[in-house]
């Protein structure tokens, strides 16, 4: 008889809160997901779909899974320090002097010039 499943849910990304299961339109189920920071994010799926394992904390980026007590690692610090170390190795005392004294010698140039 139905041969096509055309009307389906297909509403995503709705907010956390603003919608209560009112039973209407496509029933969703409210998955909790924990980052390692204790931020609980509560998306909403649709009950056909497949829930991901992992979720993205909306609040500091750390990925969160279902588990709250064994919340996945915090891996994504890194680039953190590393950037900070690129930073840190890319201005060695030396560059610095020498990135300043181009551009002094630059505004000299152009004081000369004008
Ligand atoms: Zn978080």
């Amino acid at each position: 008889m139905a041969t096509g499943n055309a009307i389906r849910g297909t509403r995503v990304g709705s907010g956390p809160m603003g919608e209560s299961e009112r039973g209407e339109s496509a029933a969703r189920t409210v998955v909790s997901f924990w980052c390692s920071n204790g931020h609980e994010t509560r998306p909403s799926f649709a009950v056909d779909a497949d829930i991901p394992s992992s979720w993205d904390c909306p609040r500091c980026g750390l990925p969160a899974n279902t588990d709250e007590k064994n919340p996945p690692p915090a891996k994504r610090t890194e680039p953190y320090k590393t950037h900070l170390a690129y930073v840190k190795e890319r201005r060695s005392d030396s560059d610095g002097e020498a990135l300043l004294d181009e551009a002094l010698a630059k505004l000299r140039a152009r004081r000369g010039e004008s």
